[in-house]
């Protein structure tokens, strides 16, 4: 019986945990800080004030509240909590240097109660807090006690299910594989990353009430922050991002290694030996998941989107694609103003891209150095120059994954400078990374379905509402991704996981995403580094046909006959500024333009 109270609470624990790090991949080593936060929160919402019940123990708040609303408070500053650690912790650490701050601020939470008596009672910690059950009588109540875990747990499942298992939870784990390729299709990592941490903070929360109401007392050493390395222990075992899967790892790691060495006789005279063993059996476990099954027991697992599984196979190979057809399938917003006749560009229309003396300095190397260009809307604008000229990082100031020392980026007249990447990639900046950034765990179709803009199932809305309110969207959205899966010929691999693709494939793959993200400006870099020649040609057309759509692309590349082939208008920079613009085959002839190549 008590055994099944800590497995659902252990269970609920390490789902929340589970949620941060196996789905989204926060490794939130402070995770037991909420836990006991919410236990604490627990007990002085309902123990009322410290002199009534003896004075011989001292804490803050001391409200005598009714249990359920205790829970709910509780739980509402839990919420809070996990978006304040979230916040003040890893805005924008990188994710090995977060996990530290975690780890410091689960030990330094720990001390801090410990030592501070007037808190929670210090190191002693509380006791007497109420039963959630007191009402009924001591001997039905375990029982009781287990059912309402048992309620909570399923309530939890549930949840979860709703919170992970449509497109927020593929966000998430888009978000995992790689966060600066989920930033450049348009997802507010930071926003992404406090919903997780707050949603896991509740389950936390749940746990640690659950937990403490049921052995009545709570103290700093009941949440070490090794309990939270138990958690991730059993996240790993079990299998990570695997809701059922971090059930098995529940029952084996926390309950039955830890509490069962506890149970056998030979330990029974020395429970610091049981336990100790326990955590050795822990470190062993996790070290061997690691290196032998890093997927777990039971591994996380995509679902699958072939419909029937013939048409997979009958992809047409490369060969005519009608303008038209590419249109739709990136579902291009129309130009604000009608089409007019050739060269009405240059009349009525704002550039695609216009940059203004664009400064970037790293230390004292003046990386870009106020580079000036546009680019024209529905062409492709090459834009060359020798290596370290400044070329990708342009790129990365026009996409917003840098900041600008000086200069402005505008977008069909709207200035973006200001803007962080994720709101220009939504308003159709969207970059193709130098290196295939693939969202590896995710299975192709699933790679591109993340891009698409806009979707409801990721709102707070749609995670609340469930499948109804986002079915309809997600039909429509997997339409749109096989046809396009089906136009660069990689229908067959529709459910294969991204990781394992070629990497022409995922080449492909990555120029697939951005369309489905519907750009309306296409920042390329080298695209066709590295490329067999027949995908090199197939991504040619692709481009071709895309500008054709009235996409417009700039286009970084070292391949200059294929940038000849492809643009009509060619910006060669060079040690951080423009030097020359023009046609191809004017600026070979031009001498600033081959003093550049041949210095550089
Ligand atoms: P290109 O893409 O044209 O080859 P880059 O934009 O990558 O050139 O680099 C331009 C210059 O800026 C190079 O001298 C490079 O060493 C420097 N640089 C680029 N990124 C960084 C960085 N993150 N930190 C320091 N220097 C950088
Ligand atoms: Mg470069």
């Amino acid at each position: 019986m008590v055994l099944l109270v800590y497995l659902g609470t252990d269970l609920l624990a390490a789902w929340g945990l589970n949620l941060e790090f196996g789905v989204a991949g926060v490794a939130n080593f402070a995770y037991i800080v909420l836990v006991a936060a919410r236990a604490y929160l627990y007990a002085a919402f309902t123990l009322g004030p410290p002199a009534a019940s003896g004075s011989f123990q001292q804490y803050i708040i001391g409200a005598r509240l009714p249990v359920a609303l205790a829970i709910i408070l509780a739980a509402l500053i839990c919420g809070a909590l996990g978006c304040l650690i979230g916040v003040t912790g890893l805005k924008r650490l990188r994710a090995d240097y977060q996990a530290m701050v975690m780890l410091v601020i689960s030990i330094l939470a720990t001390t801090v109660v410990g030592a501070d008596s007037g808190l929670f009672n210090g190191n002693l910690g509380l006791s007497l807090i109420p039963n959630p059950l007191a009402s009924l009588g001591d001997a039905s109540r375990g029982w009781w006690y287990v059912a309402l875990v048992a309620a909570a747990c399923l309530a939890g499942w549930l949840a979860l299910r709703r919170f992970t298992g449509g497109p927020l939870g593929r966000a998430l784990r888009a978000m995992r594989e790689d966060e600066d390729a989920a930033t450049a299709v348009g997802k507010n990592v930071v926003g992404l990353r406090l919903a997780v941490q707050a949603a896991g903070g509740a389950y936390a929360g749940l746990s640690g009430a659950l937990l403490a109401g049921f052995i009545g007392g709570w103290s700093p050493s009941s949440w070490e922050y090794v309990e939270t390395l138990a958690l991730l222990t059993a996240i790993i075992v079990g299998g990570i991002g695997n809701d059922a899967g971090v059930a098995v790892g529940v029952v084996i790691v926390p309950v039955l290694i830890l509490q069962g060495a506890q149970f056998l006789p030979q330990f029974q005279s020395s429970p610091e030996l049981a336990s100790d063993l326990g955590w050795i059996v822990l470190g062993l476990l996790t070290i061997a998941f690691v290196f032998a099954r890093p997927q777990g027991l039971v591994a996380e697992r995509r679902p699958r989107h072939a419909p029937a599984g013939q048409d997979a196979a009958q992809a047409p190979p490369g060969g005519a694609r009608p303008a038209s057809t590419v249109a739709a399938l990136i579902a291009l917003p129309r130009p604000a103003a009608a089409p007019k006749a050739a060269g009405a560009a240059a009349s009525g229309r704002p550039a695609a891209l216009s940059v203004e003396g664009l400064v970037k300095r790293f230390g004292g190397v003046r990386a870009v150095d106020g580079a000036t260009f546009e680019a024209e809307p529905g062409e492709i604008t090459g834009l060359i120059g020798p290596n370290g000229a400044g070329k990708s990082t342009a790129l990365a100031l026009i996409s917003g994954f840098l900041r600008p020392d000086g200069g402005r980026v505008r977008v069909e007249g709207r200035d973006v400078t200001a803007l962080p990447a994720h709101r220009r990639a939504r308003l159709g900046i969207v970059r193709i990374f130098q290196l295939p950034r693939e969202f590896g765990a995710l299975t192709t179709i699933e790679n591109l379905l993340v891009a698409a803009p806009r979707q409801r199932g990721e709102s707070a809305a749609g995670v609340l509402a469930g499948r109804w309110l986002w079915r309809r969207q997600e039909e429509e959205l997997v339409e749109r991704a096989t046809a396009l899966l089906t136009l660069f010929g990689m229908a067959g691999k529709r459910d294969e996981r991204a990781g394992r693709l070629s990497g022409g494939q995922k080449r492909l793959l990555e120029v697939m995403r951005a369309l489905m993200a519907q750009p309306r400006l296409l920042l390329l870099d080298e695209p066709m580094a590295g490329l067999a020649p027949a995908l090199a040609e197939q991504l040619e057309e692709a481009c071709l046909a895309l500008a054709g759509a009235g996409l417009s692309i700039l286009l970084v590349e070292h391949e200059l006959r294929a940038v000849e082939r492809l643009c009509a208008k060619v910006v060669v920079m060079a040690q951080g500024t423009v030097i020359s613009q023009g046609r191809m085959a004017e600026l070979r002839t031009r001498k600033e333009v081959q003093d550049a190549y041949v210095v550089g």
